[in-house]
């Protein structure tokens, strides 16, 4: 197949990304052209020479044959950043399915005005000396807020106005106040300014807040990864480190040196990890060299960012998934924190994974990849072991007095042969009375995404669904306002009815647990404690997450019940208590990932007690006491997990044994969908099966409608990844060819959940 007629785009000037534009590919050029390649056409009316990129190929032409120009030659220039990120465009494109402009959309941010911002930071103005002095006034008047604010800046002198308002959760009147004390000002950010002084330096130097030295462990990591990296030996390295066990300070030091030599560093993040804490620690060591890029920036402030990067004001650029395609033209080296969070995969197509995308681009810029994790991957440690990785370990915490936390488990069939009906089994019970007397703080922590059960009929069992989807509405109480019964996949709301419509009874009830039932509970058990609760429902509001963490962390209560956006990042130093209410929830959820969702989970949950000097226990609440996830992480045992699911995914071919393609298929009307996935399915069939590719489907997806759209799925597996691509291209090409009318079709390489 040689084509005739190639798309292109001109200039990368990112808004024009969309529009592309057509050439002829003369004959010389016909085997050489690929999708990403640069070339050198005429282009307008006296046919100046420019340089652009093939999206795609065409056979046909779109208007007449003879007016159509014809690509001079390939491109033969210095190569810029632009270009190896469009080559890891085409990349993308090519390993997870999608049109080359959205592989392009997906590494270029779209150029966009700034609007007219006013970004504003808090300043502190006055010197460690009487700022000491300040504190212990604060501290003699009991002004917590001013106090919690002032020792933040004294360890950095400027944080910017929606931190200290939302993660510090530090009012405009406090500000006030503290701004007619002259302690602060509240200025226009300023970007460019030396966040430290080199007074200030001194000062924090003095004062013992200075560099974190390194331990054995520690150091044997960041040696070997320097010492290859000094050798021209650049790789992927998988840390692993137990929870508290000080990753942050490795990536730290290898960052400091890498940037020494003049290289950038990109820093991946998941955003649930991207603390306040965290930022701060890269923020000390790397002064206004470090840029926090957050899923909240406008299109326009992330493209500022970049362009940062690019001009090398910026060498560290901290942020999620997408902070990936930075334009560093000097990469040294790309560290992914917590390697097995799933929001390292994108949920739209092109469904990349951050991990595989990272390590290409390493390959490709001669950059070092950094992977850690308390909980590695099945995949990541798979390739550790095969020593496609080099592995790296952190075995014990970094702060002396800090230890793993005690764990039990408390078989809840037990509880209830014993009588007790609760939510709680006797030993956590126990267990939260003895840290309630102490004045310690507890964890209370349900594993689930923070809704309450489904709702139904008491006396007939009638189960209220979602009019849009094939789900159960669930539970929901705002404020002080009614009852309402919501749909977690489209969001319809109604009120819940007083009577079932279907027998006219009044038993309508929730089922199951929610957050809210556990802290109902917990509230009447130990009336004097003082709870507070993070769930869906209380952070609606922008920053109400981390509102409720700093008040927790200011000890403003004595419980904090949660779903799982409780237990990632932050560090309690007075919690030494940790209750999993229900380690089972997410454990039989359909789905070959389930088991190590769990495992982490669990491992993180049991991360977040005894971080400071106090010991810790946890609970973990089951009903299966014998599965291999559950007595593993209970042994906070890493290996005898690995191993047992290592096991699992090798019979029955999952990934990383085996690779696995899933088709997604959307369509309102159900016949039309399943007659176009029937024929879809005999294609991919024929074009598999001389190499042995297993076919699974179609079938129905979990959930089979949402939003008024019907669902279904086809799975391809193969043990060879590219053989999965090669039939991904063909049905690319056939789907481009026939416009199934209203069927969207997502390519999604080794899921990280079922369809
Ligand atoms: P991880 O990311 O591995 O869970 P962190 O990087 O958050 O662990 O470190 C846990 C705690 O240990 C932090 O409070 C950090 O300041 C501290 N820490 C890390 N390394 C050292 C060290 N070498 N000496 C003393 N404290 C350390
Ligand atoms: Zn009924
Ligand atoms: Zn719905």
């Amino acid at each position: 197949m040689s084509p005739k007629y190639a798309d292109i785009i001109i200039d990368i000037s990112h808004e024009a990304i969309d529009r592309t534009f057509q050439y002829k590919v003369p004959d010389r050029l016909r085997d050489k052209l690929q999708i990403g390649t640069k070339v050198s056409v005429p282009f307008g009316r006296g046919s100046h020479m420019r340089s652009g990129y093939v999206v795609s190929f065409s056979e046909n032409p779109v208007f007449e044959k003879e007016r159509i120009k014809e690509i001079a030659d390939i491109y033969e220039g210095a190569v810029a950043v632009e270009d190896s990120l469009i080559e890891l465009a085409a990349f993308i494109r090519e390993q997870y399915g999608s049109t080359m402009i959205n592989a392009l959309k997906t590494v270029m941010p779209i150029r966009e005005k700034v609007r007219g911002l006013t970004r504003r930071q808090v300043r502190l103005l006055i010197d460690r000396q009487k700022a000491e002095e300040k504190l212990a006034l604060y501290r003699k008047k009991n002004a917590r807020a001013k106090e919690r604010l002032l020792v933040e800046l004294m360890d950095v002198r400027v944080i910017s106005y929606p931190i200290v308002t939302g993660k510090l959760n530090i009012s405009s009147a406090t500000l006030k106040a503290m701004e007619k004390e002259q302690v602060i000002v509240i200025e226009e950010e300023g970007y460019d300014r030396e966040i430290f002084s080199e007074e200030e330096k001194r000062d924090d130097a003095l004062a013992g807040s200075g560099k974190e030295c390194p331990n054995a462990e520690q150091k044997t990591a960041i040696d070997t990864i320097l010492g290859d990296y000094e050798k021209g030996q650049q790789g992927t390295y998988l840390l692993k480190g137990v929870t508290g066990s000080g990753k942050t300070l490795v990536y730290i030091e290898v960052i400091d040196r890498i940037v020494a030599m003049g290289k950038q560093a990109i820093v991946l993040i998941p955003e649930i990890a991207l603390t306040y804490q965290t930022v701060k620690r890269f923020r000390k060591r790397f002064g206004n060299r470090v840029t926090i890029m957050n899923s909240r920036l406008s299109k326009g402030e992330r493209y500022e960012q970049f362009e940062k990067a690019k001009k090398g004001e910026v060498s560290v650029i901290i942020g999620p998934r997408s902070a990936l395609f930075a334009p560093f033209p000097n990469l040294g080296l790309i560290v992914v924190d917590e390697e097995h969070e799933t929001s390292y995969k994108s949920e739209y197509p092109p469904k990349y994974h951050a991990r595989e995308v990272a390590i290409k681009r390493g390959q490709m810029a001669g950059a070092s990849v950094l992977l850690g994790s308390a909980t590695p991957s099945v995949e990541s440690y798979y390739h550790a072991l095969n020593g496609d990785y080099k592995l790296l370990t952190l075995s014990k915490r970094a702060k002396e007095d800090s230890a793993l936390a005690r764990v039990f488990v408390a078989d809840m069939r037990e509880e209830l042969k014993r009588g007790n009906r609760g939510i709680f089994s006797n030993r956590l019970q126990e267990l939260m009375r003895d840290r309630l007397d102490a004045g310690q703080q507890i964890m209370l922590f349900l594993n689930r995404r923070g809704h309450t059960g489904f709702i139904s009929c008491r006396s007939c069992g009638h189960v209220f669904k979602c009019p849009h989807c094939d789900v159960s509405l669930t539970s929901h109480f705002s404020g002080t306002s009614r009852e309402k019964l919501v749909c977690h996949y489209c969001g319809y709301e109604q009120k819940r009815p007083a009577l079932c419509p279907e027998c006219q009874s009044r038993y309508i009830g929730g089922f199951g647990v929610g957050t809210q039932k556990v802290e109902e509970e917990a509230a009447k058990l130990f009336p004097g404690a003082k709870i507070l609760r993070m769930d869906m429902d209380t952070t609606r509001n922008k920053d109400a997450h981390e509102q409720i963490l700093s008040r927790f962390a200011n000890g403003e209560a004595d419980i904090l019940v949660g779903t799982q956006m409780i237990v990632k990042g932050h560090d309690f130093s007075n919690v030494t208590l940790v209750g999993v209410v229900a380690a089972d929830l997410t454990l039989f959820e359909n789905d070959y990932r389930s088991a190590e969702r769990t495992f982490d989970l669990l491992t993180q949950a049991a991360g977040r007690a005894g971080r400071g000097s106090l010991k810790g226990d946890v609970v973990i609440q089951t009903y299966a006491p014998e599965h291999y996830c559950i007595e593993t992480a209970a042994g906070q045992d890493y290996q005898a997990f690995y191993e047992a699911e290592k096991a699992y995914r090798e019979l029955l071919a999952y990934p990383p044994f085996t690779h696995v393609l899933a088709v997604f298929m959307e369509q309102e009307d159900y016949d039309a969908l399943c007659s176009f996935a029937g024929r879809l399915a005999e294609k991919l069939t024929d074009w598999g099966e001389h190499t042995g590719v297993r076919l699974i489907g179609p079938c129905d997806a979990t959930i089979v409608k949402i939003n008024d759209r019907y669902r279904r799925v086809i799975y391809l597996k193969h043990k060879d990844y590219a053989e999965l691509t090669k039939i991904k291209d063909r049905a690319e090409a056939f789907l481009e060819r026939r416009t199934q009318k209203g069927c969207q079709v997502t390519f999604d390489f080794d899921p990280l959940h079922s369809y």
